[in-house]
């Protein structure tokens, strides 16, 4: 008898400055199997979601397009983007390119990791005489990643190694979406990213890292979508903070996260958000996706 194969699920970040091919790779990673693709969408702020399914597998991608902005006075701001990218991978794809250079900050972030790291030395197809043996010994010198792969995000050269590796370090798991049900659960996603993206805009260090936001509800008419989100923190005293004085913190996620959900949707948005106390929520959550919503 043929023995059983179990099915693998995860997600996948894509980290790494701008320019260096995040979204070139994330696109072949994607295309890589047409045929099979259950979702892709994205928008220029926000992060992009690229979802590969295969009948014993599914890899959710993320990536980080705006963020990783070189200025100073961001670097706080991209650091706690890069944290929760790299809280909610099963697998990290670290991208670099020829002429990138190394953050401090953010190889140290990467180094804490407990997730599987893929080093990617991106744009092989531009490398003159010693350059990228020049640069893997640059990077290697700085960092000790799971895996190093040099690759072309371009001509697509060593992407199906890539896509093997990753497919390799994905955990077993069910499905996190319905593999063939196409945009409207992607769209949730977006809205969780969207809110938990006001929520590290507006509080402090321990508190985004502490919460997690679910969409509930997601009713879309002709005219207006009504979107019912809960954000679950783990104690009374976070859940006092996000509320704020008289809700004022809270109603001013509420606004931000709409505005951009207008944007996003180019329809009006009528956003609840409940605070909710969850024990453990880090477990819930995953158990919620599960479900499909
Ligand atoms: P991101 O900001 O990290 O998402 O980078 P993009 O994917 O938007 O790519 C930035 C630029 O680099 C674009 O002009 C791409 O066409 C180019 N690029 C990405 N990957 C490669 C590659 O492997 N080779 C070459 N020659 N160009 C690449
Ligand atoms: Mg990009």
């Amino acid at each position: 008898m043929e023995a059983e194969k179990k099915h693998k699920a995860g997600f996948v970040s894509i980290i790494g400055k701008p320019n260096v091919g995040k979204s070139t790779l994330m696109n072949q990673l994607v295309g890589e199997r047409l045929s099979i693709i259950t979702s892709k969408a994205q928008t220029t702020r926000h992060r992009i979601m690229g979802i590969l399914s295969g009948e014993d597998f599914q890899i959710v991608y993320s990536d980080t397009p705006g963020i990783l902005k070189p200025e100073y006075e961001l670097q706080q701001t991209m650091m706690k983007f890069v944290s929760a990218s790299i809280e909610d991978a099963d697998i990290i794809i670290f991208v670099t390119d020829l002429y990138d250079k190394h953050d401090e900050a953010l190889l140290k972030r990467l180094q804490s990791a407990k997730q599987p790291i893929i080093l990617i030395l991106n744009k092989i197809d531009l490398a003159k005489g010693s350059q990228i043996e020049d640069k893997l010994a640059y990077w290697h010198e700085v960092f000790t990643p799971t895996m190093t792969l040099t690759v072309s995000a371009l001509t697509g050269e060593n992407v199906p190694e890539l896509f093997s590796n990753i497919l390799e370090n994905l955990p077993e798991h069910p499905a996190y979406f319905p593999k063939d049900e196409l945009t409207d659960k992607p769209e949730k996603f977006f809205v969780e990213e969207i809110v938990r993206e006001k929520i590290f805009l507006n509080y402090k260090q321990e508190i985004p890292y502490s919460t997690q936001v679910v969409v509930e509800s997601f009713q879309e008419d002709a005219k207006i979508i009504r979107i019912r989100t809960e954000i679950f923190v783990e104690r009374r005293s976070q859940k006092g903070i996000i509320i704020g004085k008289g809700g004022a913190a809270l109603k001013k996620v509420g606004i931000e996260a709409r505005k951009d959900l207008e944007q996003f949707f180019q329809k009006q948005v009528h956003l609840e958000t409940f605070v909710k106390i969850a024990d453990d929520w880090r477990k819930k959550v995953r158990e919620i996706k599960n479900f499909g919503y």
